[in-house]
């Protein structure tokens, strides 16, 4: 049966930057993959030592260049948060420790939250902080993808689940 890695805060555990949980049109899919012991949650930025709440963070562009959470892993852009403060190690950090998660349960496929600068996976924050999306992915997705995890953004959940029962 194939384990499936999954953002914390799409079951319910109210680990978001603001103290909350982030729900799921799908989650009747995600109970049930819960019921089968297929999911190993995980929080990246809880993980690598970030409170609840903590100040939200975005990855930083520069010198004209669109980055991304790949970039951040290659130590060739920033992830800073909404006062300034450079907190990129630890974002690679949780997103190194997730990809050793996934490797330790043998997944081979993630839903996460798609969005955050972690765990986005079609879309990030242009790092102003002012609300504009871009395609990108999160820090902990780059790390993943590396591995060779296949990450599915949380609206993707049924299709993923039509893939493992197909
Ligand atoms: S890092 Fe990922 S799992 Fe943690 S709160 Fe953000 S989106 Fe959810």
């Amino acid at each position: 049966m194939d384990r499936i890695l999954v953002s914390a805060c799409l079951i319910g555990r109210p680990v978001r930057y603001n103290g909350t949980a982030k729900g799921s049109a799908s989650s009747g899919i995600l109970a049930q993959w819960q019921s089968e012991g297929r999911l190993i949650a995980v929080c990246p930025e809880v993980a690598a030592g970030f409170p609840t709440p903590r100040p939200p963070a975005e990855i930083r562009s520069a010198d004209g260049r669109d980055l991304d959470g790949a970039d951040a892993l290659a130590g060739a852009a920033r992830v800073v948060d909404d006062t300034g403060e450079d907190v990129t190690a630890l974002f690679v950090k949780g997103a190194q420790d997730t990809a050793e998660i996934a490797r330790r349960h043998g997944c081979r496929h993630a839903v996460l939250t798609d969005g955050s600068p972690s765990c986005g996976s079609t879309f990030i924050y242009d790092g102003t902080f002012s609300g504009v999306r871009k395609p990108g992915i999160g820090a902990t997705v780059a790390a993943l993808q590396a591995v060779g995890v296949r990450v599915w953004p949380e609206t993707a959940i049924s299709d993923l689940d039509a893939l493992l029962r197909g």
